[in-house]
């Protein structure tokens, strides 16, 4: 559920942060340059109201996913519905729908192993975050003033975790037998995720008033449990949010799908194309997120969510677990996948990553250096923070033109397994709705800061993701 929600935290955009910070209403400036609509757009429709709320604030503020009993049933069907996934991917009729095949006995779930091998697993990607990295960012500014600093060295621990694993299976260790753990190494996820959101929810009751999310501070334990009462949780140094964005689960996502290719050749002689596709478009996806790691710091989860359950099971356990559904299914459900066919899911994929790779760096290099030649001629309406909104481009075509090709990519994704099953299209369908709900609270949290520029925007380009459709 990074991403509110279980999902995953990825690619993005890298914002001048500071630019990012608490929105207040400010004079317009035009330090983005290329300034070319009426004034009458900067004029903020809302009263000057900070991102961060107070505590008060906070318990006015409507509250997300159904409030209280709305996250309570999210916290069941979540980690049911992973565990459905898991089990529905090994059966013989691989359902999406429908009770699965049979319901595992907690010996079948708990493993001591699994949690020695999670640790381990946890230990290491924590020992890598700790190295020393090529760069060490800036986050926004917070209530307080002050800036977090973050190490930038997640494509460093995604290639040594490589070249670690390497040395490991020439030496013998028997990568193939993961994926025979992975219902143990799930409930082990979720035991620790859940340990983990305590601990959080328990040392934010200590943290001062300005250390607080804006939205996991309602009073109701329940809910600010899921939401997260902490921005950001440290010790010391070590920030718990950054660190499980985007290492120990997507990584972890991508070593599954490596297990699952690697046992699929101990089991039919060689991997399946269709294998092939699937575990080398999502190690592109992870490759991308952790190389342009930074722009993680200005997205929702870093600088409005805080750290609970929400954002620790899915990072910790929906990312790792459900995200490699389709080699899963892959393993089990061997697909015929010729190579014209092959070739079209390519080129697919190519326009995908195209398109989300394009959107997400036009807005960062227009966020970071507005002047930049790539950028300077677009056509942008001014807003009263001083920011401006691009309204040609990428970002002209519709508003979440990253979202669109994140879709694409997802739909590359399922091909490859054919269509006689929908479970590995569960991606797809459960992605889509995520985007749709992010795409809502983000223009939510756009009209807020913006004002009536936003609305402008909206008029000017009216679809959200899909050009003429929605
Ligand atoms: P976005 O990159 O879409 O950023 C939204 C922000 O961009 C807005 O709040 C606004 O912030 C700025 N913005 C919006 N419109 C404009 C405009 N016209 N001109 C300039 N700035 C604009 O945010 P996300 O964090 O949701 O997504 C980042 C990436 O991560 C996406 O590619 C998404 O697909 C991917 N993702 C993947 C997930 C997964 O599980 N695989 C889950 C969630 C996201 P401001 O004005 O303050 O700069």
């Amino acid at each position: 559920m990074g991403r509110g929600r279980v999902h995953l935290k990825t690619a993005g955009q890298e914002q001048q942060l500071s630019h990012l910070s608490v929105h207040t209403e400010a004079e317009p400036s035009h330090q983005d340059g290329a300034g070319c609509v009426p004034m009458i757009f900067c004029e903020p429709s809302l009263p000057g109201k900070a991102e961060i709320m107070t505590p008060h604030e906070a318990a006015q503020a409507p509250l997300e996913f159904g409030g209280p009993l709305g996250v309570t049933a999210m916290m069941v069907l979540l980690p049911a519905t992973m565990f459905h996934l898991l089990l529905a991917a090994r059966s013989g009729p691989a359902r999406l729908l429908g009770p699965p095949a049979y319901l595992p006995g907690l010996e079948e779930l708990w493993s001591p192993w699994a949690l020695l091998l999670l640790f381990m697993w946890l230990g290491l990607q924590v020992a890598l975050y700790l190295l020393p990295a090529r760069k060490v960012a800036e986050g926004m500014e917070l209530k307080d003033k002050s800036r977090l600093r973050y190490p930038i060295n997640g494509f460093q621990a995604l290639v040594l975790t490589a070249l670690l694993v390497g040395l490991g299976v020439s030496a013998g260790l028997p990568l193939g037998a993961l994926p025979e753990m992975l219902l143990p190494l799930a409930f082990a996820t979720t035991l620790t995720s859940f340990s983990l959101s305590l601990l959080l929810y328990a040392k934010a009751l200590a943290a001062p008033v300005s250390a607080l999310a804006p939205g996991g501070n309602s009073g109701n334990s329940v809910y600010d449990f899921f939401l997260g009462r902490e921005l950001n949780p440290r010790l010391g140094s070590f920030d718990f949010k950054y660190f499980c964005e985007l290492r120990p689960g997507l990584i972890g996502w991508v070593l599954i799908n490596l297990a699952l290719l690697v046992q699929e050749a101990e089991l039919r002689g060689s991997p399946s194309l269709a294998m092939w596709l699937v575990n080398g478009f999502q190690l592109l996806y992870v490759g991308d997120a952790l190389w342009y790691e930074e722009s993680v710091l200005t997205t929702m989860d870093i600088i409005h969510d805080g750290f609970g359950f929400m954002l620790a099971f899915g990072d910790l356990a929906w990312v790792p677990f459900t995200y490699s559904l389709q080699a899963q299914f892959l393993l089990y459900h061997p697909q015929p996948l010729g190579l014209p066919m092959a070739l079209l899911i390519c080129l697919l994929k190519a326009i995908g990553y195209y398109i989300f790779r394009g959107a997400n760096s036009q807005k960062n290099t227009f966020r970071k250096n507005p002047s930049d030649p790539s950028v300077a001629g677009l056509e942008t309406i001014p807003t009263a923070t001083g920011r401006h909104l691009l309204v040609s481009g990428w970002w002209g075509m519709v508003r979440h033109p990253n979202y669109l090709g994140d879709l694409i990519m997802a739909l590359a994704w399922s091909l490859p397994c054919g269509v006689s099953h929908l479970l590995p299209y569960f991606y797809l369908l459960y992605f889509t709705a995520l985007l749709v709900h992010r795409e809502a609270r983000d223009e939510q949290q756009c009209i807020r800061k913006y004002g009536r520029a936003w609305r402008e925007y909206c008029k000017r380009v009216p679809y959200r993701i899909i050009p003429y459709i929605y």
